[in-house]
């Protein structure tokens, strides 16, 4: 790359990943730049990616997003958490809930306490702690403190396609330029190598300092042009395909994604304001298609709107993120199963990390370095996670479960299960996206049971012990007593939008 100054950037690709990415740069590059997007609505948009984490109001929050009209726009729920049922075995079901369990007493975090109690069997499940579960449970929402004076982290279930709408007007209003094309060609400059402009059906070229590529899981720049490699981790998770289809809504209005497992994989429901969003993720070596389509039609809670339309992927990342002068967001930086609503996170972190180090002339190795450590930090922490609620299965004798029950986990999830299991501790190490609440919950709920507990602990008395899980539980419940139905807290949210 030339030392000439990063003015004009252009993103290829206009899926979420994409208009994110143009959100933020229109939001935050100063005047002097410009910004360029190419998507194709031929080629169109994976338009799935409907559940997401708390992390998201960082981002609509930097971008000054309007809660209310976010939810109008993207008709848009509320997510408490996600429910797990049938992982570990079936008619076994538990929450990954956001938020606190229980509240720590002393020196020790709350699940030492837990697992005494446990020990001495008067501990109640981990549900009965969680202010989230309790109200997701019961359908309820609140924003803003309770009664108890506690806060309730949620995110959001939206309409994926509606978001990038949504966020492409954004965009738009503030100077981003979009170009509807099909891009044909990458072009690399001569002796640096560097990708010097795309070009687009219709003998157009777009020329710019740096690229962004949103291209999805083809990574036309990262992979097509760079040729930067990448790292297989089907092994650890062998799904490899996904029908995605959406129903009317019925059931329950669950303020809650809901991951059911199936014999080969597992299902997701994710209620919408206009319908409810159903996918199957499964593996095709256990799995033909039709029967995992036969299985998903089965289990619906209304009428499918459309045939279910097969997406098909590799789990595994690109070995750099970014690579010369372009940077991968989205699928086109790697894949892992929306177990835990984990890739628009993922586009989102990726795109602050960038902010962070914004390049104003040909990027420094040592930043591009740092950079790509970073991203794999984060993506093999969350690959341990989600590499957990299959390994610790108790599904015995179905092919899939026993698959993934007997494979060798990462060294890293290893010395995390081997800490648990010897006294209950978890470390979180700095930049780590679950929490050791996150991680509790699903060791809990995995049904991995630590030998121990931390000794300080037993500092309690047996009957306080009782007393504090007892008023903790007591508590959280008189909290959700009050709260609003989550279907009134949306109706009173989109009437305020309306009347703004
Ligand atoms: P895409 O949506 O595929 O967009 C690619 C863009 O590139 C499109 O605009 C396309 O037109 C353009 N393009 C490609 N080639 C060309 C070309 N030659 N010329 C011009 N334009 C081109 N994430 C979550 O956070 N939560 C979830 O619940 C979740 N569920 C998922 C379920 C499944 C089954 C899958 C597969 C993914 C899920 N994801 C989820 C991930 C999420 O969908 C993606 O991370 C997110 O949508 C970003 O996608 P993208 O923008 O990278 O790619």
């Amino acid at each position: 790359m030339t030392d000439r100054p990063i003015t004009r950037y252009c993103i290829a690709g206009g899926g979420t990943a994409g208009w994110m990415a143009a959100a933020a740069l229109a939001r935050f590059l100063p005047g002097g730049h410009t910004v360029e997007l190419v998507e194709s609505e031929a080629i169109g948009t994976v338009g799935v990616g409907e559940a997401t984490i708390p992390q998201i109001h960082l981002f609509n929050g930097a971008l000054g997003l309007d809660e209310a009209e976010f939810l109008r726009e993207t008709k848009g729920s509320i997510k408490l958490g996600i429910e797990f049922d049938g992982w570990l075995r079936e008619g076994a079901a538990y929450m990954h809930a956001f938020g606190n369990i229980g509240r720590s007493a002393g020196l020790l975090p709350f699940q030492h306490y837990w697992l005494r109690a446990h020990a001495l069997g008067f501990a109640k499940p981990l549900q009965r702690y969680s202010l989230n579960e309790l109200a997701g449970r019961t359908m309820r929402m609140q924003r803003g403190k309770t009664a108890g004076g506690q806060e309730m982290p949620y995110a959001y279930h939206f309409d994926a396609a509606l978001y990038a709408r949504y966020l492409r007007r954004f965009a738009e209003e503030r100077g981003v330029t979009r170009y509807e094309g099909r891009i044909e060609q990458v072009e690399r400059a001569g002796q640096s190598g560097d990708i010097s402009a795309l070009l687009l059906d219709g003998d157009r070229r777009i020329e710019a300092d740096f690229f962004i590529d949103c291209t999805g899981f083809r990574g036309l720049l990262i992979e097509g042009a760079l040729e930067t490699g990448f790292e297989d981790w089907s092994d650890w998770l062998p799904c490899d395909r996904a029908l995605a289809v959406a129903c009317e809504g019925g059931g329950d209005f669950t303020p809650y994604t809901r991951s059911i497992a199936r014999p080969a994989g597992w299902q997701w429901r994710i209620p919408l304001q206009h319908r409810l969003g159903n996918g199957l993720v499964y593996c095709s070596a256990q799995w033909s298609d039709d029967e995992a389509a036969e299985t998903l039609l089965a289990n619906l809670d209304g009428a499918p709107q459309t045939d279910p339309r097969p997406i098909r992927f590799t789990t595994g990342t690109r070995r750099r993120h970014w690579n010369r002068n372009c940077l991968a967001l989205g699928l086109a930086a790697g894949f892992m199963e929306p177990l835990e609503s984990t890739s628009i996170h993922l586009v989102q972190s990726a795109i602050s990390r960038f902010l962070a180090v914004l390049p104003h002339a040909a990027p420094d190795p040592a930043i591009v370095g740092w950079f790509n450590q970073q991203a794999r930090f984060e993506w093999e922490r969350i690959r341990d996670f989600l590499i957990l609620h299959y390994t610790a299965n108790d599904r015995v004798g179905q092919p899939f479960w026993d698959q993934v029950r007997t494979m060798i986990p990462p060294d890293t999830l290893t010395a995390k299960l081997d800490q648990w299991r010897a006294t209950g501790f978890i470390h979180r190490e700095h930049e780590e996206l679950f929490t050791d609440v996150g991680w509790f919950q699903v060791l809990v709920g995995q049904g991995v049971a630590a030998r121990g507990y931390n000794r300080l602990a037993d500092a309690m008395p047996e009957d306080d012990l009782r007393r504090f899980l007892g008023e903790t539980e007591r508590a959280l419940i008189e909290q959700v007593k009050p709260m609003p139905r989550h279907l009134d807290f949306l109706r009173d949210c989109i009437a305020r939008s309306e009347r703004q």
